[in-house]
């Protein structure tokens, strides 16, 4: 059976978890988790700015799943810091199911 990590925000926590059709709560806070891209890899704990990151890119709609540049097909890279994301997301909106 494939897992897909479930993160939860509040908990800045990342569960391998069977993909399903209901929301997944968090075993530990009992909140929302939201179903990644198995490619998406959980920053620390305690790396809060990462994890403000990720949680900018996902209300934006990206999850991790694989972009790519248009027109020549080339994979674009996930941003490294929230600043780079802004301009992910401007430029990258769109292009994303
Ligand atoms: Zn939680």
């Amino acid at each position: 059976m494939r897992l897909f990590p479930h993160v939860c925000f509040s908990c800045r926590k990342s569960f391998k978890k069977p993909m399903r059709a209901l929301a997944r709560l968090c075993p530990q806070c009992g909140g929302p988790m939201v179903m990644l891209s198995r490619k998406f890899s959980a920053p620390k704990m305690t790396d809060v700015d990462q994890w403000r990151k990720v949680e900018y890119l996902v209300s934006h709609g990206f999850r991790f799943q694989s972009i790519h540049e248009q027109p020549s097909g080339t994979l674009v890279q996930y941003p490294a810091t929230l600043a780079a994301a802004k301009l992910f997301v401007e430029r990258y909106t769109g292009q994303v199911g």
